[in-house]
């Protein structure tokens, strides 16, 4: 049997066990074995096994038992995904082979939200009144409480709660911190770039600095001077261009710890008004908010409770 790209020999999780995860959790926000595939070549550039993947393969590591640590129903391995978000996916997976269920990822929110007891996504639902004639207002609903058939002990989320509240969450009363995020993590991208760039320039000079002084040496010995004092000419070339990415390395190092608080990127705030490429940003940072009865936050400084509304007669 082929050894799962996140296990090590001694089936440990190795480097690799952010892409499983986030696999799982862009499978349960709704997206195709396409996108998920194109999502993870985007963000792990240096996991060169992917470049020879394929779509269907993704299915693959998703049905496999070896991510939550099993095999052949025995307890072998590091489990690199949750029992819950696991059996969450192949429910799902077992579902759309048989029916066409709507798919989830039209919703901006989708997958972003967690019931804090159980750990498990609000699914979003919308039901039809067939008395009225239309769609109710969409609410979410704790995944596991759904896939039970009643509430589990451990779900802190009350029965439904309104989309529209979560909405208002992300993107009025939280969309400065959001927009604050997403900005970081692109200037962040970007000088990861540039100091790999200048990380290999750099190797590429050093190496070539090594055989200038070899042939210095080399020539030196055979006592052609001429020949020796050349080559040194050359070498105070190179000295000179490392310690030029030198400095270039050093200015981006300085320029993460000054971060300049409060920045929002314009091209970003764009980026919320398209609901699929808002849904992979937020999951891409991992912000995902929780519900605790009618409290909804992302930590204690950003939490928001609903309190419902009375009507006046
Ligand atoms: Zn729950």
């Amino acid at each position: 049997m082929r050894r799962p790209f996140w296990l090590d020999r001694e089936g440990n999780c190795n480097e690799y066990k952010p892409i499983i995860s986030d696999i799982f959790s862009l499978y349960l926000s709704g997206q195709g074995q396409h996108n998920i595939l194109n999502f993870i070549k985007d963000k792990y550039p240096d996991a060169s096994f992917l470049e020879k993947t394929n779509a269907s393969t993704v299915m693959g590591w998703i049905s496999k038992e070896s991510a939550i640590g099993m095999w052949r129903g025995n307890k072998v391995y590091e489990a690199a995904i949750d029992e819950d978000t696991y059996y969450l996916a192949q429910d799902i997976r077992e579902n759309r082979k048989h029916k066409n269920v709507r798919s989830n990822s039209e919703w901006p929110l989708s997958g972003l939200i967690k019931c804090k007891g159980c750990g498990c996504s609000m699914n979003i639902q919308e039901s039809y009144n067939k008395k009225n004639k239309r769609y109710s207002l969409p609410v979410l609903r704790c995944s596991l409480t759904q896939r039970v058939g009643k509430r589990s002990p451990k779900c802190t989320s009350k029965g439904t709660f309104p989309l529209v509240v979560a909405h208002y969450f992300y993107f009025e009363y939280s969309r400065r911190i959001i927009l604050e995020r997403l900005t970081k993590s692109e200037l962040n991208k970007e000088r990861l770039q540039q100091e790999s760039l200048l990380n290999r320039q750099l190797s590429k000079l050093k190496s070539k600095l090594d055989n200038y002084q070899a042939v210095i040496e080399e020539e030196e010995e055979a006592g052609n001077t001429k020949a020796a004092r050349h080559a040194i000419k050359y070498t105070l070339a190179i000295e000179d261009e490392i310690e030029d990415i030198q400095n270039k390395l050093q200015a981006l190092s300085q320029e993460s710890r000054v971060e300049s608080a409060g920045l929002i990127l314009p091209d970003l705030i764009e980026s919320t008004e398209e609901p699929k490429r808002f849904n992979v940003a937020m999951h891409q940072q991992q912000l995902f908010a929780f519900l605790d009865g009618n409290r909804l936050y992302f930590n204690k400084e950003q939490s928001f409770e609903y309190q419902g509304f009375e009507s006046e007669n």
